[in-house]
């Protein structure tokens, strides 16, 4: 047999074992089948993300920013809707990430590498980056060439800092990772100005006892941080909520009723952030008082 062949079938063994894992089909195949046509949300604010991980693009008047960059092995997906938007990939001069996971990372070091895009992300994060990488996930992406990044600026907790014409008042809110972000700031559409609120991570996959206890937190501390969070920002004034996964604030359902045409933008909600939030607190009690009663 030759080298070429021996090696050909080493990897596409390697290549069956992965796609056998649970999250390998989630995260990595058929991406394209969650394609979604960006639209402009409210003022300068576009949706750029799939059907399942949201990108927000901000045009800030003096260059694009993102908030996130989409799942590893989607960037060609975020670079068609950046242009279908009706924007220029290169004008991408920050990207801030929610959080250090594969699923809002992806495009980060193709955008610095092709644009010199600028990365931002949470200081816990970036620490864990460089620690403890395993926690980014990164391992699951299904590409051996994805790798993580140092951040061009590691973002702290009451940072406030300016993209263009947008000021962005930024909070850390751990729980999902430890460094997850929450981001404020205003957008403005005609006479009418409304304040964003974005809250980065919800998942509790990464909540759940086993991963816990696999990864050190042993007495589950991290769920009384992730509910410390949610308090933490939950009083934030907020009009229009946008999501870190899809899920949060059902932006495709909203979008498809403002493709319809309504008086009232459906994104305008000022109720969607509390009663999001409040719903996590309400399934975190519940998980914590489950795992009460299990040991
Ligand atoms: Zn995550």
């Amino acid at each position: 047999m030759s080298k070429l062949r021996e090696s050909y079938d080493h990897i596409r063994k390697e290549r069956e074992r992965w796609l056998e894992g649970s999250l390998a089909k989630k995260y990595s195949i058929d991406q394209e089948k969650r394609y979604v046509h960006p639209f402009r949300m409210f003022g300068n604010v576009w949706y750029v993300g799939d059907s399942w991980v949201c990108v927000h693009l901000i045009d800030t008047g003096d260059g694009l920013l993102l908030i996130d960059c989409g799942n590893c092995g989607a960037t060609a997906m975020l670079i068609q809707a950046i242009w279908e938007a009706g924007f220029n990939p290169k004008d991408v001069k920050w990207i801030v990430m929610s959080h250090g996971h594969l699923d809002h990372i992806g495009g980060a070091l193709f955008f610095r590498r092709m644009f010199g895009t600028k990365l931002y992300l949470g200081e816990p994060d970036a620490r864990d980056f460089r620690d403890n990488p395993e926690l980014s996930l990164i391992q699951e992406s299904g590409n051996l060439a994805d790798e993580l990044f140092e951040p061009d600026y590691e973002i702290k907790d009451g940072d406030r800092i300016r993209f263009g014409n947008t000021d962005i008042q930024f909070y850390l809110v751990p729980g999902h990772t430890s460094g997850c972000i929450a981001a404020f700031f205003d957008v403005t559409e005609g006479e009418r100005t409304v304040r964003a609120g974005y809250f980065g991570g919800f998942g509790f996959n990464t909540m759940q006892k086993d991963f816990l206890q696999d990864i050190g937190d042993r007495d589950l501390k991290t769920r009384e941080v992730f509910l410390n969070s949610l308090s933490k920002v939950r009083d934030q004034k907020v009009e229009l909520f946008l999501g870190n996964h899809c899920g949060n604030n059902n932006v495709l359902e909203r979008a498809e009723r403002l493709r319809r045409g309504c008086a009232e933008n459906p994104f305008l909600d000022d109720n969607a952030w509390i009663r999001f939030l409040d719903s996590k607190r309400d399934d975190m009690l519940k998980l914590i008082s489950e795992s009460t009663d299990l040991s």
